[in-house]
């Protein structure tokens, strides 16, 4: 998947802020580290390491370790509610 369209997911209204979605706190960073949280594409069983993309085809880009990492508190926390880590 190409880089711009990773970046129209992040745009698309599907992801706006809403009731399912939250801005990323420090507390939540905090707890999600302290409680060994999981809830992200590479730690969920539908990620294809080697097509790096979901195998679903669900948009990934708001649940990517890299998303997460690079300024989180300027972006949202958006669960997948697919995400399986079984
Ligand atoms: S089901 Fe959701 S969490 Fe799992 S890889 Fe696909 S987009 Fe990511």
């Amino acid at each position: 998947m190409s880089q711009n369209t990773k970046n129209e997911q992040l745009t698309d209204k599907r992801f706006s802020p809403s009731s399912m979605h939250d801005p990323i706190t420090q507390a939540f960073l905090d707890q999600a580290e302290k409680y060994n949280l999981r809830y992200l594409c590479e730690d969920c069983v539908y990620f294809d390491d080697v097509e790096d993309d979901c195998v679903h085809r669900y948009p990934t880009a708001p649940h990517r370790k890299a998303y997460i990492e690079d300024k989180p508190l300027e972006k949202m926390l958006i669960f997948c509610r697919e995400f399986d880590i079984s």
